[in-house]
């Protein structure tokens, strides 16, 4: 049976449940002042709701330094009973100050930071610290980032180092794409890489909801995430679910998965904000499985991810 690598240790891919497949559980980033979130109760009381709305796993595509706190993760995934997959690798350029290391690291070093992080434990102090901090917890899922319609030469390098890091070890990679944009071109470098487009993950696609882009990204293999459920200033839900009917009706139930991706904290109900990290599950399933049905729901939440997150033989 393949297995998914969890903060609380490896779990069978076909016991994830329904998943989240892009959230944030701890989040700190100098692009987003004032809304970072760290508080663990009231993390943990957010992942009561998600758990109330029907998600099992959640995937925490918090990269490097932005504020991961891998011991007080596996705890409140424990108390919960949420499965939380914990990313590593390096976000955009936007996210990192300008004199933070990622930006002056060379490759080898940028690589051994991610590969110590999937192999043997994320740092505590996620690397931010004079002197790491070892813990047992994994991470499970790598994610990479690019700007919006460009991609500047460290976040070339920082792609490439997370492509090396999936392809070594046999996690999946998932693509932060600004507004949906150099998904084509991310999954470029990836096969450049040795990487199959089957085992990335482009993310905010529904940012740019073009069906006959999505049906060529997901002609190619590559997974479609759609992660902007509930955030109605950018679009209503409605379009959200038409959109999927859409990439449905092109063939492509195996290539969609869905998140919330809460990333500040008046995003979060725990903090007094929406629309909550159990928006998902609450709402917008409910209203998926009423207009397309249950099987085509629990492919994209239950046999999609599992598929793309289950650790495959390092090649
Ligand atoms: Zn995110």
């Amino acid at each position: 049976m393949p297995f998914v690598q969890t903060v609380r240790g490896q779990v069978d891919a076909g016991r994830l449940g329904a998943v989240d497949a892009h959230e944030h559980v701890f989040l700190s980033s100098p692009f987003l002042a004032g809304e970072h979130f760290d508080d663990p109760d009231r993390m943990r009381a957010e992942l009561d709701l998600v758990a109330r709305g029907g998600i099992d796993t959640v995937v925490d595509l918090t990269t490097v330094g932005l504020g991961r706190r891998p011991a007080a993760l596996a705890e409140i995934s424990e108390r919960s009973g949420v499965h939380v997959v914990l990313a590593t690798g390096y976000h955009r350029d936007a996210h990192y100050a300008a004199d933070h290391w990622v930006h002056r690291e060379d490759a080898g070093v940028l690589l051994d930071v991610v590969l110590t992080d999937l192999r043997t434990g994320i740092d505590d102090r996620d690397w931010r610290g004079p002197a790491p901090r070892p813990t047992a917890v994994r991470a499970g899922v790598v994610k990479v980032g690019a700007s919006y319609q460009r991609m500047t030469a460290g976040e070339r390098l920082r792609i490439e180092v997370g492509i090396e890091a999936a392809r070594l070890t046999g996690v999946g990679l998932a693509a932060h794409c600004e507004i949906g944009t150099l998904a084509a071109e991310i999954l470029d470098l990836a096969e450049a890489g040795g990487l199959t487009a089957d085992r990335v993950a482009l993310a905010h696609m529904d940012r740019n909801p073009d069906p006959e882009l999505h049906g060529e990204l997901a002609g190619r293999g590559a997974y479609l995430l759609y992660d902007t459920v509930g955030r109605v200033k950018y679009r209503p839900d409605s379009d959200l679910v038409a959109l999927i009917e859409r990439v449905l009706d092109g063939g492509h139930a195996d290539r969609l998965l869905l998140g919330t991706d809460v990333g500040r904290r008046t995003m979060l109900r725990s903090y007094g904000g929406g629309p909550g990290m159990d928006v998902l599950g609450r709402d917008f399933l409910p209203r998926l499985r009423r207009r397309v049905g249950d099987e085509p729901v629990d492919r994209i939440t239950r046999t999609n991810p599992a598929r793309f997150l289950a650790t495959k033989d390092a090649s």
